[in-house]
């Protein structure tokens, strides 16, 4: 698995504080070998490994990981924020309807069947989907997308084989707006390959009804292939996202890393099995899981977890026997949580946590307030920190100042503090054990 090759590419270098040109040439290396397997586009792979030597050069080396993990975690954050973040790409829907979403693609991609999923999606959001057969070409096309229909309890518009799409696809959205539907998803025909005749169909159909979305669907396990294809459809009728289909085979998924890059255009859903519930909103972390092996970053979380816990429970220990427990251990405990990640997904993974995280909720701070928290206790005073009870009136006016903040945030934190200390109080009755459990969660 690539982080067990990035272990042993720095095997020898461990113990070394700051990443450098030469020892994270040798990672970059497999970094380029596992993106160009999970069938991530070459130039992209050029560019995306750039950006990571960039980023990782002169990185200081957190403490809880190895430099093998960090590089993987540096490459993770980047593949998400190369695939746009982890923002929401939802549908663009907001028009008077009726809106038109028109699907695309080369034959046997999904479209039909994401045509479906898509009209139930909505249909659970409340709104009245109008399913829409275009491609008069294969014989049995118009009736496949009626037994959708029919599965899904959806309405279809009835057209006939001897009618031109673009006709079929207007005459839907008078319908649409003569009978109060709100939505009309467009089911268009493919073809084996790009070629004039269908992209000047599509170009007349989105000419006519105007889209509000006209989404490329992507058959994942075409990999390279759907990444060129998708640059061509792009060219021609300027789409708004992509629809990646049979993710639920042995694709890596690294097509939807390069048509992000290729096309600039977001994935908004992708297709996880031929039923017709199988269709997710799109998250870029969990592709990212997918492309570099789910298995090696769960790992790189967890351990950076256990060592996490192993010094700071030794640690903590030694101060919770002499009741210490201070501001300062608060605010490293907070800096720890925000270097692994997703307090969400670490909790996610220790057992027997869903108690501790009930009894602690709305504790957890979000990106913003973990920043307005670190300003806080960065404006206080040594002794402060070491003992909250001497942060009087005039003390707390100080550091709001200080931290740009207001009294009342100050007050919140303490607040805060204040519980975290009696949490870790009860955890120290459960012993070394239950103090492990709880460590993720005192912020
Ligand atoms: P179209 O030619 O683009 O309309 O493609 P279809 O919707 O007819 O789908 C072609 C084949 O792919 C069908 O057998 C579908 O059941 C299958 N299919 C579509 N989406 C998925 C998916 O997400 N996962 C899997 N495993 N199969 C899919
Ligand atoms: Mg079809």
């Amino acid at each position: 698995s690539l982080s067990e090759k990035l272990e042993s590419v720095f095997k020898k270098l461990r113990g070394q504080g700051v990443m450098t040109e030469d020892n994270i040439k040798e990672a970059l290396r497999e970094v380029r070998l596992a993106l160009l397997e999970a069938d991530v586009n070459f130039k992209v792979v050029k560019d995306f490994v750039e950006s990571v030597r960039v980023k990782a050069v002169g990185t200081e080396v957190v403490q809880s990981l190895t430099p093998g993990q960090q590089v993987i975690k540096i490459v993770h954050d980047e593949l998400v924020a190369v695939m746009g973040g982890n923002e929401d790409n939802g549908l663009n829907l907001a028009a008077k309807p009726p809106v038109a979403i028109m699907m695309v693609g080369l034959q046997g991609a999904g479209k039909t069947t994401t045509c479906g999923k898509l009209g139930r999606h909505l249909k659970n959001l409340k709104r009245r989907p109008l399913l829409v057969p275009a491609d008069v070409y294969r014989p049995a096309a118009i009736e496949q997308l009626a037994t959708v229909g029919r599965q899904l309890g959806l309405e279809v518009f009835n057209s006939s084989a001897d009618q031109k799409p673009v006709d079929i696809c207007s005459a839907a959205m008078r319908f649409a707006e003569l009978n109060g539907f709100d939505t009309v998803i467009l089911d268009t025909a493919g073809r084996h390959q790009i070629d004039d005749f269908l992209m000047n169909e599509l170009a007349e159909i989105k000419a006519a009804v105007l889209p509000l979305e006209i989404l490329f669907v992507a058959d994942a396990m075409t990999g390279q292939e759907a990444v060129n294809v998708a640059g061509g459809f792009n060219e021609r009728l300027d789409i708004t996202g992509v629809v990646l289909t049979k993710l639920d085979g042995d694709a890596k998924g690294g097509a939807a890393l390069s048509v992000k890059a290729v096309t600039g255009k977001p994935v908004k859903f992708v297709g996880l099995g031929e039923k017709l519930d199988a269709l997710e909103v799109f998250h870029a972390d969990r592709l990212v899981s997918r492309i570099l092996g789910m298995g090696d970053v769960l790992t790189l979380v967890e351990k950076a977890q256990s060592v996490f816990d192993e010094k700071e429970t030794a640690r903590l220990q030694q101060k919770l026997k002499k009741n210490q427990f201070d501001l300062e251990d608060f605010l490293a405990q907070l800096q720890q949580i925000k270097k692994m990640g997703s307090l969400e997904s670490l909790m996610g993974m220790i057992p027997g946590m869903g108690k501790m995280m009930k009894q602690m909720q709305g504790a957890q701070p979000s990106e913003n307030e973990m920043k307005r928290i670190e300003a806080i206790i960065r404006s206080m005073t040594p002794g402060e920190r070491a003992n909250h009870g001497i942060i009087n009136g005039s003390r707390r006016l100080r550091i709001a100042k200080g931290s740009g903040t207001t009294v009342q945030e100050v007050n919140q934190l303490l607040k805060r503090f204040t519980e975290a200390q009696k949490v870790v109080k009860q955890l120290q009755k459960l012993g070394p054990k239950g103090l492990l459990k709880g460590m993720g969660g005192l912020g």
